[in-house]
C-alpha cells in the first residue's frame, strides 16, 4: 500500500475507527479497565453518528464507558485520525528506508533512538 492508497481507504474518521476495531478486538470490544468482554454498545442519534463520532461502549462490570482509543496514542490528541494514519504510515516507511539503507552504518538502537526522538518530538509539538 502507498500514501495514495492509505489516504483513499482511510478519508474519514469512522473507516479508521472500523480498522482500530477491526486491529485491537477483531471487532470484540473488551473493557480496558477492567478486559471484560461484557459491554453494550451506547446509542448515539443520527445526526452524530452521520458526522463520524467515535463509538461508545459501556462495561456492563466495570461500569465505565470506553472507545477504542481509549489508552492508546490518539486518545488525548486533536489531530484527526487519518492524519494520524498518514503520519504512522510515514515513520513506518522511513523506518524501512533506514533499515534498508543504513544497515551496514547504523545498529538497531541507534536507528530505534533516532525514530524514537523523532517521534516524540514530533508528539509535543502537537500537544503544545
Ligand atoms: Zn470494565
Amino acid at each position: 500500500m502507498n500514501l495514495i492508497q492509505l489516504q483513499k481507504k482511510f478519508n474519514t474518521h469512522l473507516k479508521c475507527i472500523r480498522h482500530l476495531e477491526k486491529v485491537r478486538w477483531n471487532n470484540k470490544p473488551v473493557c480496558p479497565h477492567c478486559e471484560s468482554d461484557g459491554v453494550t454498545k451506547r446509542k448515539f442519534n443520527s445526526l452524530r453518528q452521520k458526522h463520524g463520532a467515535t463509538p461508545i461502549y459501556h462495561c456492563n462490570s466495570c461500569n465505565r464507558d470506553f472507545s477504542v482509543l481509549t489508552g492508546t496514542i490518539f486518545e488525548a490528541s486533536n489531530m484527526p485520525l487519518q492524519k494520524w494514519f498518514i503520519f504512522l504510515f510515514t515513520i513506518f516507511t522511513i523506518q524501512r528506508i533506514m533499515t534498508y539503507r543504513y544497515i551496514c552504518r547504523c545498529t538497531l538502537n541507534q536507528m530505534t533512538l533516532r525514530l524514537n526522538t523523532n517521534y516524540i518530538k514530533y508528539l509535543v509539538n502537537k500537544t503544545t
